[in-house]
């Protein structure tokens, strides 16, 4: 087995990158109970204004879910985008009378890019005072016959409020102390894995009992039984550059709205990305990743402490 202590730093970040900042739960969670009974949401959307990793978006929606705030409905496309495989005029050609009229004002809805055409449902459907499902049957129809080539695009998760929460402050701290909670127990789990390496037993009983298999008999062949207690090499630490922290302070004052808080600042440093870090273009700064050897809470608080 090939194992090197000071890879965990790399491992973690991974972690930590998925940790979203209080900050950003805060403005989540009041955006989320503001839309009103029924709502719909583009979670790629949602995850860049909150700066919150698509992923960790979902979960925390699922948190909502399960804690009985929001009903997750039929996720919709909001947009159809559509290539006309025959001249436009010769598509509307083939059609006659109040078919001909719907279809030429659906497509002077459209809006062209290059190649390709997209159409908003929503707003074609309030413009042509239409149901938005006709709209949807007729380019799905044109699509089956090859007179367009239809791509859909926009996707919308649909949400039912059913319980706004007596405190939108209090029900941000339960999420974080969760998020928090989740980030310590997959820390822990890299840790575990350190400690079956150096286990000073029968390293194969010790793995089955973790997948809940109780095995009494030494296995005989792992490097416990075979050699006892193995030692890894220690883990390094690095102090940090103070120079670095003093320059992470200047840029912090231009970055107001990216780098708000001890924990991304420590992110950015240690090189972990996150929506909002993408978009300011910050993951091309020359201090980003500049500490990314040491470890993230280290950075973490050294920057707490002398923020
Ligand atoms: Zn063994």
């Amino acid at each position: 087995m090939l194992v090197c202590p000071d890879d965990l730093t790399v491992l973690e970040n991974f972690i930590y990158g998925d940790t979203p900042d209080e900050t950003a739960l805060r403005s989540l969670i009041q955006e989320l109970f503001s839309l009103g009974e029924k709502f719909d949401v583009s979670l790629y959307t949602l995850s860049n204004t909150h700066d919150i990793r698509p992923l960790v978006l979902r979960t925390l929606l699922t948190y909502l879910e399960l804690s009985n705030h929001l009903k997750g409905g039929t996720p919709f496309y909001a947009q159809y985008q559509f290539k006309p495989l025959l001249d436009t005029q010769a598509i509307l050609a083939r059609f006659e009378g109040e078919r001909h009229t719907f279809l030429t004002s659906l497509f002077q809805q459209a809006r062209k890019a290059k190649t390709w055409f997209s159409i908003d449902l929503d707003q074609a459907a309030a413009t042509l005072n239409t149901p938005r499902q006709r709209i949807v049957r007729a380019l799905d129809w044109l699509g089956e016959q090859q007179l367009l080539e239809i791509k859909v695009a926009g996707i919308r998760h649909r949400y039912q409020c059913l319980n706004q929460p007596d405190s939108l402050e209090a029900l941000t701290t339960e999420l974080y102390q969760r998020v928090l909670a989740r980030e310590q127990a997959e820390i822990h789990r890299l840790q575990q894995v350190l400690d079956l390496i150096t286990l000073d037993d029968c390293q194969t009983n010790a793995l089955a009992a973790h997948f809940g298999e109780q095995r009494t008999q030494a296995c005989g062949h792992c490097s416990g039984c075979l050699k006892g207690k193995s030692e890894l090499p220690p883990r390094h630490t690095q102090s940090i550059n103070k120079d670095i922290l003093c320059a992470a302070y200047t840029l912090r004052q231009e970055q107001t709205d990216v780098l708000i808080s001890a924990r991304l600042m420590a992110r950015f440093l240690c090189g972990i990305s996150s929506p909002r870090i993408s978009r300011s273009k910050l993951a091309k700064h020359k201090l980003f990743g500049s500490l990314e050897n040491i470890s993230f809470t280290e950075v973490m608080t050294q920057i707490e402490q002398s923020g």
